[in-house]
């Protein structure tokens, strides 16, 4: 039976109405799902959430809040089995790759339930020391941020339905800012369970979750000068929301998670029998494999010593001819479909588009399936490093370009330069000289830089991992946001005020000591 989604807006549920969108299975192409949005009134949504979610919200401290977000994740992880079986469905993700983005989401609630319990019984916090700022300490001034008194609206991607969802709430809850939700339509059975879920455990107050299922709408016209806009999708969608009137008239404040051409440096100083090598590959190929390659955080580029590119190639074709496509149902499995038709010709048309620069060593866009959205795992190899597509077209699917380079740090990161932003760089290194080197010359051009060598190589989680604690966002092309990254993460849906006056009624009421218990 086809399950009709449904919208949670001012405290129920609404079915919409005019054309449905279908929500498919990635593997047999049947229509699982649809969901329409036509008809809902989603000004008054942004009523309910600024006039009874917010007020609410703003009521609790940062650790009743957190409590909140514990409480939640448990709820999300009691119905784990059928959230992992939703997403095998609807986005084609082996049990694994399903694993990553349910736990995840329930992980980064759990980790914002945590520093909300440090942050104790504050709902406002005190922003570094406080300053003197005249001839004598008299006159005083001291940075607090205090929450936005209006909506966070969160436009997530289709590829992490559950994870994109949760840690976008996880930060605005905690600071105290109510949220919409709207999923990315593909893939969002397994949100729209989610946010049943959210609902049904009663554990937020009213007005605090709300979850549009399919399309925007006129979800930005209702935007005002105390909202926050947090989008992770395409560059060519952020731009059209940058630009939305309502976004420009009232400035509002908008974080955006785009595109990237992620990069994996290899060091000229790797011996293809270290660990560093070994560890590499590994990641290398785990970035074409985990989700299909439909990672924002997946390696694209892959810059290896000219010197080692033989070795290079014979080791990830290795591996790469380990993967296992197929019906992410069975257990041999290690790669699934991606996750919709669209997508499907996106990666087919974009693995075309870079075989006019690079040789195609494995995979290629033909399909390899009768029935399903399923494309073969793709390495491809440059022959000239600076190769307009390679560095241009994110193909977001399993797909990667070797580019062989000099070996030269410098080098290195002015053809990762050519990117023009991501998310996250990896480098491969035991050589100080170089870590350092490379470190500092790709710095400006990412959120995130990992480095893998022999020391950490057996305790390292992945570099497409994106961890709560660590920033996630990068410059330029992938979108110029940040999230996460602890209580950074917070900044977007708090207001930082400089607070100037005289010190013994400023230094008490908003320093750092009066914030553990005052009241905003
Ligand atoms: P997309 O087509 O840009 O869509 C993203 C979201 O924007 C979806 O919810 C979509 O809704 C919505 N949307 C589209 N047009 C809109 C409009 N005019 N107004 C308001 N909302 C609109 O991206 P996608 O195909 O879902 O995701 C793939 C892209 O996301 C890739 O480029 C990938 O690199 C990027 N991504 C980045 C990150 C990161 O953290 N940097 C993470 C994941 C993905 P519908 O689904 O209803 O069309």
């Amino acid at each position: 039976m086809t399950i009709r989604l449904t919208s949670f807006l001012c405290g129920a549920w609404h079915a919409g109405a005019g054309p449905e969108r279908p929500l498919t299975d990635a593997t047999t192409e049947e229509v699982l799902a649809t969901c329409r949005t036509g008809g809902v009134d989603l000004g008054a949504a942004f009523a309910h959430a600024r006039g009874v979610g917010g007020p609410a919200l703003r009521a609790l401290s940062f650790a009743e809040r957190g409590e909140r977000l514990q409480a939640l994740a448990t709820a999300i992880h009691a119905h784990r089995d059928e959230l992992l079986d939703l997403s095998t469905a609807n986005a084609g993700t082996t049990r694994g790759d399903s694993k990553f983005d349910v736990d995840g989401g329930t992980a980064t609630l759990a980790a914002y339930a945590e520093l909300g319990r440090g942050l104790g019984d504050r709902r406002f916090l005190s922003d570094g020391p406080g300053v003197a700022l005249g001839r004598t300490a008299r006159f005083w001034g001291q940075h607090i941020q205090v929450p936005r008194l209006g909506v966070a609206v969160h436009v997530n991607a289709f590829n992490f339905p559950a994870w994109n969802m949760l840690e976008k709430a996880a930060c605005a809850l905690l600071a105290g800012m109510p949220v919409l939700e709207k999923p990315g339509t593909a893939t969002a059975l397994v949100a729209w369970r989610i946010a049943q879920i959210v609902v049904d455990s009663g554990v937020l107050p009213d007005g605090a979750f709300q979850f549009l299922a399919g399309g925007a709408g006129d979800l930005l016209d209702h935007l005002g000068p105390q909202d926050a806009l947090a989008f992770t999708g395409s560059s060519a969608t952020a731009a059209q929301l940058r630009a939305h009137p309502a976004v420009i008239r009232h400035n509002v404040r908008t974080n955006v998670e785009a595109d990237s051409l992620n990069a994996a440096v290899l060091g000229p100083d790797v011996a293809e029998d270290s660990e560093t090598f070994k560890l590499f590959v590994q990641n290398v190929v785990l970035d074409l494999r985990q989700k299909t390659g439909q990672k924002c955080t997946a390696v694209r580029r892959v810059l290896v010593p000219a010197a080692r590119a033989g070795a290079a190639r014979e080791a990830l074709l290795a591996r790469l001819g380990e993967i296992v496509t197929g019906d992410p149902r069975r257990r041999e499995t290690t790669m699934g479909p991606l996750a919709s038709a669209q997508q499907l010709r996106d990666v087919r048309t974009g693995i075309a588009r870079l075989a006019t620069a690079a040789r195609v060593l494995a995979g290629g866009p033909e399909p390899i399936a009768e029935r399903g959205w399923f494309v073969a795992p793709t390495l491809l190899e440059a022959s000239d490093p600076e190769a307009e597509p390679v560095h241009r077209d994110e193909v977001f699917g399993p797909v990667a370009t070797l580019i062989p380079y000099s070996g030269a740090a410098a080098e290195a990161a002015a053809l990762v330069a050519r990117g023009e932003g991501s998310l996250v760089g990896s480098l491969y290194t035991n050589d100080p000289a170089f870590a350092e080197a490379a470190v500092l010359a790709l710095a400006p051009w990412h959120g995130r830089l990992w480095v893998g060598s022999d020391r950490m190589a057996e305790q390292s989680l992945p570099p497409g991992m994106v961890l709560p604690a660590m920033v996630h966002g990068g410059p330029g092309r992938a979108g110029g946001g940040e999230e996460l990254g602890g209580e950074r993460g917070l900044a977007l849906y708090l207001q930082r005020v400089a607070v100037q006056g005289f010190k013994g009624l400023v230094a008490p009421a908003f320093g750092a000591r009066a914030a553990e218990t005052a009241g905003a």
